[in-house]
């Protein structure tokens, strides 16, 4: 087996997740053989470094030993088990750890089998929540300009990206949108709290003025990831913890793509130093291994649906696969790693390499900003540095630093025309050095003309 040979056999079969088709006329289709670390390895032998984490799943590296022996040696217990009526250890751990970790107040856990089936879950208990308790016209989400919760109908419905969304849009729930506090778009001057703040008094407006159809609002902590890694001070989200108190609406914080050290703390929620009352876990919390979500929420919530059964109060939700136990044993693996590495710590010097070694691309004379929250990096390339002008979507500007970066073995897939670091945590400093310089000569290609 070769990449030629592989590649034709799937593209003869395969519908890639978000790709034109066509495009793969032109664009080589990598087959992977193995995975060794930060490494990821083609059948001819190529290797790539997973600068992105496989779409900011992987925290310790491809085939890690230790996530590796606990999915093993669940393996030949139980494969799985239905989760409804029956329980299993792992998931049991799983849940006193999680609840253990994330802030004080949540301490329930309802698993789905992937990010966007999680938001689907919040949402659904957040609205049957206010039904329960008497308030059936709470039904309305907020959701922030530029959000991405996933591509379920539902959490589609309570993003914000128009590529992913316009299509769709006869299909999806009516939402209310306020706007992002996005620091990229504050005024010259502008500290990027004081933006926050500013964005916080629209919210505010919108929920003094609808506060009785209001249901929850959902927000992803710190950054917004899927909108172009773009970033907002933690005083929006204490301060949209405070509004949320006051107006009476739910607060669904999801940390798919933030939690699990990304930010530079183990929730991005702790810099705000606040509760949220649905948290969604994802992505990194199977270290990237299996899919499976983590929805963490409050006693009050739960019992607002414990009750006899024909008061029909319950929470009738299930996915088939709720709480595999393999997912949850790569869970307990990845846990142990952050509590025996002391990777929150470790990480605080790899963020800070990553900083240094971007440093010169902030002078670039098509890079706006190069912005950062922990262990997210993101350069983002304009057509017009002052005026802050993109590069039409047409031209496709990412995708030229994607094909450098390939040619030179780093996988960085942009966002649009945001290249961004997103790795594992353990990349050295001098594979940050690296793929910066590889980084820096693409989007110096890709801006030349
Ligand atoms: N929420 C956020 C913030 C995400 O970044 C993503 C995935 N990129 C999702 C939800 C959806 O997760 P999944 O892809 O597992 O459905």
């Amino acid at each position: 087996m070769n990449n030629t040979n592989l590649v034709q056999r799937d593209l003869a079969v395969l519908w890639h997740p978000c790709t034109q088709m066509q495009d793969h006329e032109w664009l080589p289709l990598i087959p992977i053989r193995r995975g060794e670390g930060i490494w990821l390895e083609d059948y001819d032998g190529k290797r790539y470094l997973d600068a992105v984490s496989s779409w900011w799943v992987n925290l310790f590296g491809h085939a890690n030993p230790r996530i590796n022996a606990a999915i093993k040696a669940q393996l030949d217990n139980l494969e799985h088990v239905i989760l409804a009526g029956f329980s299993h250890a792992p998931v049991i751990e799983l849940s006193e750890r999680l609840i253990q970790l994330t802030p004080q107040g949540l301490n329930k856990v309802f698993y789905a089998d992937n990010g966007s089936a999680g938001v689907e879950v919040a949402l659904k208990m957040s609205c049957h929540y206010w039904r329960n308790l008497g308030k059936p016209n709470k039904t309305k989400f907020v959701t922030l300009s530029n959000s991405y919760h996933g591509e379920t109908l539902g959490a589609l419905a309570v993003g914000d990206v128009s590529l992913y969304k316009d299509i769709y849009h006869p299909l999806l729930m009516t939402t209310i949108t306020a706007p992002s506090p996005d620091c990229y778009w504050r005024e010259p001057g502008e500290t990027c709290k004081d933006y926050s703040l500013r964005r916080l008094a629209d919210l505010e407006a919108i929920l003094a003025a609808q506060t009785e159809t209001i249901s929850a609002i959902i927000v992803e902590p710190l950054v917004q990831c899927a909108g172009g890694m773009r970033m907002y001070h933690p005083s929006y989200l204490t301060g949209l913890r405070k509004l949320c108190d006051k107006y009476q609406v739910l607060m669904i914080a999801d940390e798919i793509a933030v939690g699990f050290g990304r930010t530079g703390t183990l929730f991005a929620c702790e810099q705000a130093q606040i509760s949220p009352d649905f948290m969604c876990l994802s992505k990194g919390l199977t270290g990237g291994y299996l899919p499976l979500c983590a929805v963490v929420t409050t006693e009050q919530i739960y019992q607002a649906f414990y009750a006899e059964y024909a008061t029909q109060l319950a929470f009738l939700h299930s996915h088939s696969y709720t709480g595999n136990p393999l997912a949850c044993q790569a869970a307990l693996a990845t846990l142990d790693i952050f509590a025996q590495d002391n990777i929150i710590e470790s990480n605080k010097v790899l963020a800070q390499v990553m900083a240094e070694a971007t440093a010169p691309l902030k002078d670039h004379p098509h890079v706006a900003e190069v912005r950062q929250t922990g262990m997210i990096l993101a350069i983002e390339m304009v057509q017009d540095k002052a005026k802050r002008i993109p590069y039409p979507w047409q031209e496709r500007r990412g995708l030229r630093v994607y094909q450098h970066a390939l040619e030179n073995g780093v996988l960085l897939r942009p966002l649009g025309n945001v290249i961004y670091f997103m790795p594992p945590y353990i990349i050295t400093s001098e594979q940050i050095r690296w793929i910066t310089d590889i980084a820096i000569l693409g989007i110096e290609k890709a801006t030349h003309n």
